[in-house]
């Protein structure tokens, strides 16, 4: 099967700053990936190389097995991180001057406004709706002649919980219906939540690329409190077999890849004589998991 997006190798410098490192990954048809990555990561940066607003120093990107043109981007819904509209105009005035390069119908700019729950602002001008109404207009666009792939740089910034659970609620609907979704976010819960894909970006470069499922798996999280705190952080600073994820006034949460540190751990702690008052093993979350990787 040929992937909808393949990126190989792909490297942006700005001046004396390197936002891409020979990056490579695929992206398969249905698959939803969420692109993670700390401030300065390169997020922005791949999200506008990959869809012909920047250009790259080096490497190479396809669409659905074709060399990039502009002409790809008819098939690609796509939101970056300032939405533009005519705030002067309508809602659908905004949608039909968006619907232009699509060769889809009135229909279908109103199927579009209805699946954001925006028909009762249809004739108002856009600069009386609220940010989260201007956000869903801006995704309302993405969706609008039924384009196979969406693509969202940071789609919940500035919504509030339950505009965040809307759009988290429409990506779904949109996977369920067979498209294809390339999401860049800071929120990891987010992408637990709505993600088949992930992939870690630090330097511009992947440092975890996976089935989120998997990717959970990598790791163990334990949760140790106890009365000698500071001889507890001793024995795991120094230690290569943990990693401490966080770090509070009774106790510590680290990540270990497997069950013979956790014995490790016990061992040594029964050595210095510290007494746990609470020793929880469980799974990572996907930003344990993150902040696991990043720490590096
Ligand atoms: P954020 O999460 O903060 O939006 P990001 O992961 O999207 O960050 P990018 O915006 O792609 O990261 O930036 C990657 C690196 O490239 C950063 O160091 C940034 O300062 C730099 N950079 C981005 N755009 C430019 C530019 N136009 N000129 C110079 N440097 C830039």
């Amino acid at each position: 099967m040929v992937p909808i997006l393949s990126v190989d190798s792909l490297s942006k410098r700005y001046k004396n700053v390197s936002a891409l490192n020979k990056l490579s990954f695929n992206v398969n048809k249905g698959e939803v990936l969420g692109i993670l990555g700390p401030n300065g990561s390169g997020k922005t940066t791949l999200l506008s190389i990959i869809l012909g607003v920047r250009k790259a120093c080096s490497g190479t990107f396809n669409w659905f097995g074709e060399n990039y043109t502009h002409n790809i981007n008819k098939r690609i819904g796509a939101l970056l991180e300032v939405p533009y509209f005519y705030p002067y105009l309508s809602v659908k005035r905004n949608m039909e001057i968006t619907a232009i390069n699509r060769n889809c119908t009135t229909d279908e700019i109103y199927q579009a406004i209805e699946q954001v729950e925006l028909t009762e602002k249809l004739n108002h001008p856009v600069y009386t709706l609220s940010l989260g109404m201007k956000q869903r207009l801006a995704i309302a666009q993405t969706l609008v002649g039924n384009p196979p792939v969406l693509v969202f740089d940071e789609p919940t910034n500035g919504l509030d919980p339950e505009g965040i659970a809307f759009v988290r609620r429409l990506i779904r609907q949109q996977h369920e219906n067979g498209k294809t979704i390339i999401i860049a976010s800071h929120n990891l819960d987010e992408i637990q939540r709505v993600c088949t894909h992930v992939i870690i970006l630090k330097n511009g470069q992947s440092i975890a690329n996976g089935k989120v499922d998997e990717l959970l798996k990598l790791k163990q999280i334990v949760q140790v409190e106890t009365d000698k705190v500071e001889g507890l952080k001793a024995i795991v600073a120094n230690n290569p077999n943990f990693k401490i994820i966080d770090s509070y006034s009774e106790g510590i949460t680290i990540s270990v890849a497997d069950n013979e540190a956790i014995k490790l751990l016990n061992e040594q702690l029964t050595d210095k004589n510290i007494v746990p008052k609470l020793f929880e093993i469980r799974q990572p979350s996907l930003e344990e998991i993150f902040l696991d990787q990043v720490a590096k």
